[in-house]
């Protein structure tokens, strides 16, 4: 089949490439003319683990294009991928001025019948108004499908090759037909390909998203009360976790929730809501309660340092919003470090993907190790906020020459706190017994 993927980001780039290995005719579209550039160059333009051998494989044997033209990318397609951001706009609500404005164009480019596929997040309606905004300038035959993406950034390529489920909101039989064709290969196992309407489609996302970002939220309260009660959060998660009803993922409590999707799409979702006059409390908690659990550390430092962080110089591991990835939308380690530094202390940071990214954003105003121990060279204190793989079983030794203090504030809860102590740390993690 002839696809087409327009907006070449995270979504896109596996979306198109994942398509290309099972054999499709893929052409991606962006209007970023560099990124562009390196993609036909063979340079893969984000960290996802697995995906540039597919990609470049995929782009070896001619199954997969780069162009900034939408009118080259959507010629010979029969299907066309919207994957585009959707960002909060000014209220909180998805800003829908990417997806409208590229259908409009595709409107005015159609000359024979496409299905147009919303694979971005996208409140309920919106299939509706992209289809408005095509037949502002085609008044031919096509279809509007809303088949929401439930990959995971860093398992991005295992998640899209073996969905757990793909859903699919289309109304017409003829696109149903094209669709089921097009994800037959990813659903061989036996994974179901769940068929609704568009609204139900849409909503789905939100829901799914909202309900994991509640599950973390809920457990950063339970940890808090842990810290107030003298019990144990990782007793209590697994204590929990046994119960098929609960079940063990999502219940790991840390320093909150951040990347592109969680925060924005729990907003769009109390957004739409409102829309309807209806208050989703639930929802505005489990925001209310990420927004402080993003600085759940800081009182522990501070009061480690009897309020004084002037001078102070700190190593922080992990930048991502989460391992495996290179992506620092709204990672927490930003918030982090933002209010360190405004109190007067210095930052040499550390992650294995993340670094490139984290340099545009805040250039020199922190320093980057080239590794994880020279991250701690002279360090008053070691700040954890992503748990990469790499940091769960570090050589102490190393680390313990290079420091200044043997002091950890673990917002991910990495260690051990008895083996820790045994060390000789002072170690602040979140829910559990400070140890010292
Ligand atoms: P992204 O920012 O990584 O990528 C978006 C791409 O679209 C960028 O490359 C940008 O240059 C391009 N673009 C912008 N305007 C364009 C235009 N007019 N024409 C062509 N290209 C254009 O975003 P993303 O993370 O891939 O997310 C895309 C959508 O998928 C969002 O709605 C998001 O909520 C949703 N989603 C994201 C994830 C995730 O893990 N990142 C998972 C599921 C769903």
């Amino acid at each position: 089949m002839k696809i087409a993927v327009v907006g070449t980001g995270y979504v896109g780039l596996v979306t198109g490439t994942c398509f290309a290995e099972t054999g499709n005719e893929v052409i991606c579209v962006d209007i970023d003319q560099s990124k562009v550039d390196r993609l036909s160059n063979g340079e893969i333009t984000i960290y996802e683990p697995g995906l540039e051998k597919l990609f470049l494989r995929n782009l070896k044997e001619g199954r997969l294009s780069f162009t900034t033209s939408l009118a080259d990318g959507i010629k010979d397609a029969v299907i066309i991928f919207l994957a585009l951001p959707t960002p909060p706009g000014a209220d909180g609500a998805a800003d829908l001025r990417y997806v409208l404005g590229v259908a409009e164009d595709i409107g005015k480019l159609l000359t024979d019948y496409k299905v147009l596929v919303d694979k971005s997040t996208v409140p309920v309606g919106t299939a509706d108004k992209v289809r408005e905004a095509v037949a502002k300038n085609y008044n031919g035959e096509f279809d509007v499908v809303s088949n929401p993406e439930f990959l995971r950034e860093g398992v991005a390529v295992d998640d899209f090759m073996k969905p757990d489920r793909v859903v699919i909101g289309v109304s017409s039989e003829r696109a149903r037909k094209l669709m089921g064709d097009l994800y037959a290969p990813f659903v061989r196992s036996g994974n179901p390909v769940i068929y609704m309407d568009e609204r139900s489609a849409e909503l789905t996302k939100y829901a799914a998203n909202s309900f994991l970002a509640t599950k973390i939220s809920f457990m950063n309260e339970i940890a808090q009360l842990c810290e107030r009660l003298g019990a144990d959060v990782d007793m209590v998660r697994l204590g929990i976790g046994s119960d098929d009803r609960i079940g063990k993922r999502f219940l790991f409590p840390g320093i909150g929730y951040g990347g592109s999707c969680f925060p924005k799409d729990v907003q769009a979702l109390v957004q739409s809501a409102s829309q309807v006059e209806y208050d989703f409390r639930i929802l505005n908690a489990v925001m209310d309660v990420n927004e402080k659990q993003k600085t759940h550390l800081l009182p522990k430092i501070r009061r480690y340092f009897g309020n004084d962080l002037k001078g102070k110089k700190f190593a922080l591991w992990g930048l991502a919003f989460k391992p495996n990835t290179d992506d620092i939308r709204e990672a927490p380690a930003l918030y982090m470090i933002d209010e360190l530094i405004k109190e007067g202390a210095s930052v040499t940071a550390f992650d294995p993907e993340a670094i490139r990214n984290v340099k545009q954003v805040l250039g020199d105003k922190i320093s980057y190790a080239e590794n994880q121990y020279d991250a701690l060279q002279d360090a008053d204190a070691l700040v954890i906020a992503t748990e990469w793989n790499e940091f769960r079983t570090p050589d102490f030794l190393k680390m313990v020459v290079r420091m200044r203090n043997k002091v950890i504030f673990d917002g991910r809860n990495l260690f051990d706190t008895k083996a820790i102590a045994e060390l000789g740390f002072h170690y602040e993690s979140v829910g559990r017994n400070t140890v010292t």
